[in-house]
């Protein structure tokens, strides 16, 4: 069979292809791409582009790494899948084996999933069955931070921002949460008594009916791309314990080393009662996340009823994903990442600093991989994402926010060219 040219391929996907938050048929173009390597995108148009996105903080080594495929490749030859009710394996097992150690202290028993989003959900429902074993049964109810986001199905929805989250269509059967104004506080300021009052007022008056507080730790990713004081988990931890609150930490964009600590909770640092992982877990190779928690979460469940955790994906622990993230951790543990990313945040701010001076541009800020250039007006997607490719990098912008999150394995002069280039897009753009 012959393959379908290039243009009837994009005719098909305008004609039948949803691609992330967009219309059928969108008035903004989608780029074909043919491959990828390193941290560069191959388009089947002949561009080749720098990768600012790692594909939404997930290729931390790059593309098409010869160490991930060979893991796949190896996995294959022996099962590609297998279901995991009844049945275990080696790359699962020693995937677990490595998530006890790495994360923070006393997370000791995991539940693999396959999305981030199905990591929230799971968490959300251990800590609903925690207490509900425990005899409190009026704990069913979440706490969370405003400009938030854990993901797109129903219940990871109640807990997103309910403004920047976009999901104000579905209030009616959306479960409602109890939301609490973010910390101002910045990640190199102590935490201020204003940023935790909201908190602790929230949690004094309504903590009979809240299961758990969820949070992304120091780092919030789509919600707005801001960071805070590390203080300020110290002071919600603290307060968890207090009110009898179960903390989740999503670390699902912050995990594998993003924001300079292997895990954003070290900042602090602090140990939640639950933890998500996801998108760098495979270094962007599958679809895999995991939901740690404590011995007391499971023994309470265990010890409840029905005594069992009510969830189990068809694709739990898929054997080819638990194979690539074992050697995406591996690889990330086997050089000093820690020094490679405190040098992609020094080129960053060196770089991309001087962007404050722009009329169009309201803020710039960094942390660890991660860069935010902050517009004072919504960019139009469509016009900056073709001035990004005509330029020959690939940025994807919302709202008011360019950022990046570059692959640990850039080379200097990459960044150096994915960060003049981005400027000086930037620099043309409206003011
Ligand atoms: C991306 C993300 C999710 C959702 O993960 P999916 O794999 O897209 O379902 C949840 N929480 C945070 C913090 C994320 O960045």
């Amino acid at each position: 069979m012959t393959k379908p040219s290039l243009e009837a391929q994009l005719a098909l996907d305008a004609e039948h292809i949803w691609h992330p938050y967009s219309a059928m048929h969108s008035p903004t173009p989608v780029y074909h791409v043919d491959s990828a390597s390193g941290v560069n995108l191959q388009l089947s148009s002949g561009e080749s582009l720098i990768d600012g996105m790692s594909s939404w903080w997930c290729a931390i080594h790059g593309y098409n790494h010869p160490r991930l495929n060979r893991a796949l490749e190896d996995q294959l030859g022996r099962m590609a899948h297998v279901m995991f009710g009844g049945l275990t394996h080696e790359p699962a097992i020693r995937l677990v084996e490595k998530l006890t150690r790495l994360t923070p202290a006393g997370l000791e028993s995991v539940f693999i999933s396959d999305s981030g989003s199905v990591a929230v959900e799971v968490a959300m429902k251990m800590a609903i069955q925690y207490w509900n074993a425990k005899g409190r049964r009026e704990k069913q109810r979440f706490a969370t931070l405003r400009n938030g986001y854990h993901g797109d199905t129903l219940g990871a929805m109640s807990v997103c921002d309910p403004v920047t989250g976009m999901h104000s269509l579905f209030n009616s059967v959306l479960a409602q949460q109890f939301f609490v104004e973010r910390p101002l506080s910045g990640f190199d300021e102590p935490c201020s008594d204003a940023d935790v009052r909201p908190l602790a007022n929230l949690l004094e008056e309504n903590h009979e009916q809240i299961a758990a507080l969820i949070l992304e730790p120091v780092v919030q990713g789509a919600g707005g791309m801001h960071f805070y004081s590390p203080g300020y988990l110290l002071r919600a931890r603290q307060l968890c314990e207090q009110y009898q609150v179960l903390l989740i930490a999503d670390e699902i964009a912050t995990g594998f080393g993003r924001s300079g600590k292997l895990f954003a909770c070290e900042h602090a640092p602090i140990s939640p009662d639950i933890m998500c992982i996801g998108k760098a877990l495979t270094g962007g190779y599958m679809s895999l996340a995991a939901t740690l928690t404590t011995r007391d979460v499971s023994d309470s469940i265990d010890a409840g009823n029905p005594g069992v955790f009510m969830h189990g994906p068809t694709f739990m622990a898929n054997p080819l994903a638990c194979a690539v993230a074992n050697a995406s951790i591996e690889l990330l543990l086997e050089y000093d990442w820690q020094q490679r990313v405190a040098h992609i945040e020094r080129q960053l701010t060196r770089l991309l600093s001087p962007c404050r001076e722009l009329p169009q541009v309201a803020g710039v800020r960094f942390l660890g991989a991660i860069a935010v250039v902050e517009m004072k007006q919504a960019v139009d997607m469509a016009s900056i994402t073709a001035s990004f490719v005509d330029a020959g990098i690939w940025v994807r912008p919302f709202g008011k926010l360019v950022y990046l999150m570059p692959a640990y394995v850039i080379s200097d002069e990459e960044l150096t060219q994915l960060c003049h280039r981005l400027s000086s897009v930037v620099a043309r753009l409206p003011g």
